[in-house]
């Protein structure tokens, strides 16, 4: 399972990131990599949970 994550479409309609990944553990550290841009150091799991559901999984 691929997933392809868009900012924008997950509430953030001013960030043009796109991040992929191959397993959702990978989507998980990426995100809360890229959270540090969004002023966002400790994302909670509730965050990564509502995230990792808005990625298109392919
Ligand atoms: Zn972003």
């Amino acid at each position: 399972m691929a997933y392809d994550f868009h900012c924008r479409d997950a509430g953030a309609p001013s960030c043009g990131a796109r991040i992929t990944a191959d397993t959702e553990q990978e989507l998980r550290d990426k995100l809360t990599e890229h959270l540090r841009k969004h002023d966002v150091d400790q994302p909670n799991e509730t965050l990564l949970d509502h995230l990792v559901a808005s990625a298109e999984q392919r």
